[in-house]
């Protein structure tokens, strides 16, 4: 089986991260369970020119780094790795964050994955155009059989793989869209697990 895996919010903890960058630049307390929008612009309250320092801050090397591993989410890989299940990690980040998004990866015992950076959001606008961006119908020509996703922004592109079974990280963001039949919400690692089969 190959399974998509989205990188920020799926393999480590990047929105509860921001709270702690909004918190320190701006002020702004928002608990990560009150992060409602996948907006981070919104659910901080910020005004254009914030957003960019905030977007900016969150993208530098010390901050990517940074981010916490989502609990479990190596062991699982790993271990669906070492069945045969080949892993690709497809991000929505701007692909200038190349080398520190690799080295987190190699950090976090997930050197056996392939790194894609795919703009899913529109937000390359802030950041060059570098060399290992994956444009959409290059995207599209590729085949899973499991996406892990926590984005609501990302599920329009993942409709265009009829086959695919969407494993939905469950996040305070995610929690009012309704979901289609090959939609599953997941709280975990451990219970993706048990879906691929
Ligand atoms: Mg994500």
């Amino acid at each position: 089986m190959r399974i998509y895996v989205d990188f920020d919010d799926c393999l480590c903890e990047t929105a509860r991260y921001f709270t702690k960058i909004a918190a320190r630049m701006f002020g702004k307390n928002v608990p990560y369970e009150d992060i409602k929008f996948f907006n981070l612009q919104k659910s901080f309250e910020l005004n254009d020119d914030e957003y960019k320092q905030f977007m900016l801050e969150g993208h530098l090397s010390e901050s990517l780094l940074a981010y916490d591993e989502t609990p479990n989410a190596s062991k699982v890989l790993n271990e669906l790795m070492d069945k045969g299940h080949e892993v690709c990690v497809i991000t929505g980040r701007p692909d200038c964050t190349y080398d520190d998004s690799r080295r987190w990866l190699d950090e976090h015992g997930l050197n056996r994955t392939k790194l894609y950076f795919l703009n899913k959001y529109g937000r390359d606008t802030f950041f060059p155009k570098g060399n290992y961006n994956l444009e959409l119908e290059d995207f599209y020509k590729m085949d899973f059989d499991y996406a892990v996703e926590d984005s609501p922004l990302a599920f329009k592109y993942l409709d265009n793989f009829p086959k695919l079974k969407v494993l939905v990280f469950d996040r305070p963001w995610n929690q009012e869209c309704a979901l289609q039949d090959n939609y599953v919400r997941c709280p975990g690692w451990e219970f993706i697990k048990e879906q691929i089969k």
